[in-house]
């Protein structure tokens, strides 16, 4: 089944501003066919979509319409309203951005010297479809950052004053008394920890931001982290919209049982990556995206689970872990 925005796009206004919740304002563009964004090509990423687009997990994702590579002065003007920008602090810079040739890439020189180049991926909007969309994105799986970054974090685990100040000011019980008399932590201690001060650690999924329809968009769930909490935030996120939930849990069941079928799923680390939840009042959508940190498994392994417990080498996820508590707290978000 292919998953295409329909042609009768071309001949209407841009009804939406355009929301991101997540990633870096300059990642993204709005593309030159209408129902098309562009996001800044990240190799890893691109091998997925290519990937994906011949996989049962095709309908799950949007289509990706091939790469991209525009002049400054060749793109179309920036029109994209960014809802929320770069969720993560300055210090998470092992997060995947790092992956997408930011150096000279960013924002600046969008209007920059002419003669510059920039490669895009071209994908399929998914908000496009929508009027007045609300959407939200939820980061699964159990660790947000890859093996390799947490092996490198421990090459030269230096004390970092920074890392413990930020650990204070969310949860002031957190360090130990040894990192409390040097005021300091290690990187990889500090990675392990942000993982438990949302529920990422423990339902293998956050939310990252929600942005409703006749409301301004929240980023602000960073210490969203019990089960009640993060059940609220759904709740309010469909409230209104009462035929959303039931929609979000078919779709959620139908995306996991085509993830237990999927070879791209079974021999990837899937790290990083969102389900994004789009609604309005006549129809609502869950797809998987972001695969900037998604991996091919080293070669001595096979495939990995995706719902077993993560141990340092063994490249579990967690995914599955996160896409059944989705599921439960749709559930019972519905049976209300
Ligand atoms: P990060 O790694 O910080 O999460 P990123 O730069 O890798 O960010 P994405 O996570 O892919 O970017 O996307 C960021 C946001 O952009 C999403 O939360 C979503 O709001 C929006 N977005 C991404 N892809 C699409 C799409 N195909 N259609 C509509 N919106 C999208
Ligand atoms: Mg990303
Ligand atoms: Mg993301």
């Amino acid at each position: 089944i292919v998953h295409w925005t329909p042609f009768f796009q071309t001949y209407k206004k841009q009804r939406y501003p355009w929301v991101q919740l997540a990633g870096h304002q300059g990642n993204f563009r709005p593309g030159p066919k209408p129902g098309t964004i562009l996001k800044k090509l990240c190799p890893q990423e691109q091998a997925c979509f290519q990937l994906l687009m011949r996989d049962v997990l095709r309908p799950y994702v949007p289509e990706y319409l091939g790469a991209l590579e525009l002049r400054s002065e060749e793109q179309p003007p920036a029109k994209v309203e960014a809802a929320v920008e770069a969720s993560q602090t300055a210090t998470d810079n092992h997060n995947n951005n790092n992956n997408n040739n930011n150096n000279n890439n960013n924002n600046s020189n969008i209007n920059g010297p002419t003669g510059c180049k920039d490669s895009y991926l071209q994908l399929q909007d998914l908000l496009a479809d929508f009027n007045e969309p609300c959407v939200m994105d939820c980061k699964v799986g159990v660790r947000t950052y890859l093996e390799s970054e947490l092996a490198k974090a421990k090459e030269r685990p230096k004390l970092r004053k920074d890392m413990y100040e930020k650990m204070v000011q969310v949860d002031p019980t957190a360090p130990s008394d040894e990192e409390r008399q040097l005021q300091g932590v290690t990187k990889p201690r500090y990675m392990v920890w942000r993982e438990t001060i949302s529920s990422t650690a423990t339902l293998g999924f956050r939310v990252e931001g929600i942005k409703l329809a006749k409301a301004g968009s929240s980023k602000d769930f960073k210490t969203t982290r019990t089960r009640q909490q993060v059940m609220d935030a759904i709740r309010r996120f469909v409230e209104g919209y009462p035929h959303a939930a039931g929609k979000y849990l078919q779709r959620l069941q139908a995306i996991r049982a085509t993830l237990r079928a999927s070879s791209f799923f079974a021999g990837h680390e899937v790290v990083g990556s969102s389900l994004l939840f789009v609604h309005d009042a006549r129809a609502a959508g869950v797809w998987m995206i972001d695969f900037a940190k998604t991996l091919p498994l080293p070669e001595h392994l096979e495939r990995i689970r995706h719902d077993a417990v993560w141990q340092v080498g063994n490249h579990e996820d967690g995914y599955l872990i996160g896409v059944n508590n989705l599921i439960d707290i749709f559930k019972e978000i519905v049976g209300d």
